[in-house]
């Protein structure tokens, strides 16, 4: 790659998107055009040497402005969230296909040279995952399709999608199948968070409020693997960069279940919490982990950051930002109470 190309991170104001963003700016790529939907106050990074805009890639218009003068596309932005959105927002997840088909279409045009797809996990067949003693998922896995409800549908499309442009309109395409990405500066609240980071928010709270208990999705015994995000920027642009054009698994191969990941949390909080299990929770397959044959044979390399030294990092981070949240809510009372004070004095002649 060029350091004088110009790369579109689309999805920049997202967690993966961000991550991304600064890797490549810290490998010296200097034109990079950041583009999500959301408005720039509320990306997770921000960096002002970038260029940074704010564009509704659903909209063909939109990419066609976003991929102007480009050489490669990195496509992050989809409509997404942890099993307690996708399983909730299926239409919605499914309608990123707008964004997926309207950014290839426009790289297309645009003569973009590469052109990385993020897909997941979830293109998996489900009768792979109905036991939590795993057999760990290979790429040949994906068929016969029975994806993920809504969103793996959509991702499994728009891979072959991103496969056909590549055949028959010669753009060159990648395509990273991501299994569960956590760490810093990413969803930790409000509904799209994934396990990881729910997790951590959950058992600070509980230290931050006093009250020792957790309520876990499922029976804590559904298993997964999690990949450290620096781990996953660093094996999309080796994907980006490399000759492999087809699917290609980018997770970590260490399982875990549910009640092991609360047990390495607690350990990092310092706490014991009593643990309520909600079994009308969505909790996805039953058990799911990356087969890494593949990746360790084209790049003589996997993701390797474990999960307890991984999660102590997104442990700190979520910490940091709820605490500064609750300083803040702290003030604000505060600030309130002294003026209903004021106004309920008497007037002083
Ligand atoms: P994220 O939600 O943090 O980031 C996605 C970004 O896309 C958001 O900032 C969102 O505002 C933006 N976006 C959505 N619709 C858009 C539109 N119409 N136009 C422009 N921007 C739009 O998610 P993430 O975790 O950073 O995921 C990045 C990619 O990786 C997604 O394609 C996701 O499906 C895929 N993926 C993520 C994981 C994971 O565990 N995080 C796992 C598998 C696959």
């Amino acid at each position: 790659m060029n350091k004088n190309d110009r790369i579109l991170v689309a999805g920049a104001g997202g967690f993966i998107g961000g991550h991304l963003v600064r890797d490549l700016r810290e490998h010296g790529f200097e034109h990079i055009r950041a583009v999500d939907q959301k408005p720039i106050s509320e990306w997770y990074q921000v960096f002002g040497d970038v260029e940074n805009c704010t564009l509704d890639l659903k909209e063909l218009d939109a990419c066609r402005k976003a991929t102007e003068e480009v050489t490669l596309v990195y496509n992050l932005a989809a409509d997404m969230g942890g099993m307690g959105f996708i399983e909730l927002n299926k239409a919605a997840c499914m309608l990123s296909v707008l964004i997926n088909t309207h950014l290839l279409i426009a790289a297309k045009d645009a003569g973009v040279q590469r052109f990385f797809f993020s897909s997941s996990a979830c293109v998996y067949n489900g009768d792979k995952q109905k036991d939590p003693n795993v057999t760990a998922l290979k790429e040949e896995d994906a068929y016969p399709a029975l994806p993920e409800d809504g969103y793996g549908w959509e991702k499994l499309f728009s891979e072959r999608m991103s496969r056909h442009f590549r055949e028959d309109y010669g753009l060159v395409t990648r395509i990273a199948r991501y299994h569960n990405v956590y760490g810093p500066h990413g969803t930790y609240e409000g509904g799209r968070e994934k396990a990881p980071a729910a997790i951590c928010r959950k058992v600070i709270d509980a230290k931050l409020s006093g009250t020792p208990e957790i309520e876990i999705w499922g029976d804590g015994k559904q298993t997964r693997s999690f990949m450290y995000v620096t781990d996953c920027v660093k094996g999309s642009r080796m994907l980006m960069e490399s000759d492999f054009a087809e699917p290609l698994n980018i997770g970590s191969s260490e399982l875990v279940s549910i009640n092991q990941l609360v047990d390495i949390v607690e350990q990092i909080a310092g706490v014991r919490l009593k643990r309520k299990y909600n079994l009308s929770a969505p909790k996805g397959v039953n058990g799911r982990n990356s087969d890494n044959t593949l990746i360790q044979n084209v790049f003589k390399w996997e993701p390797s950051t474990s999960l307890r030294d991984g999660m102590e990092l997104t442990y700190r981070w979520i910490y940091d930002q709820m605490k500064a949240k609750a300083l803040r809510a702290q003030h604000r009372n505060a600030a309130t109470q002294r003026h209903r004070i004021q106004i309920s004095r008497p007037l002083s002649r």
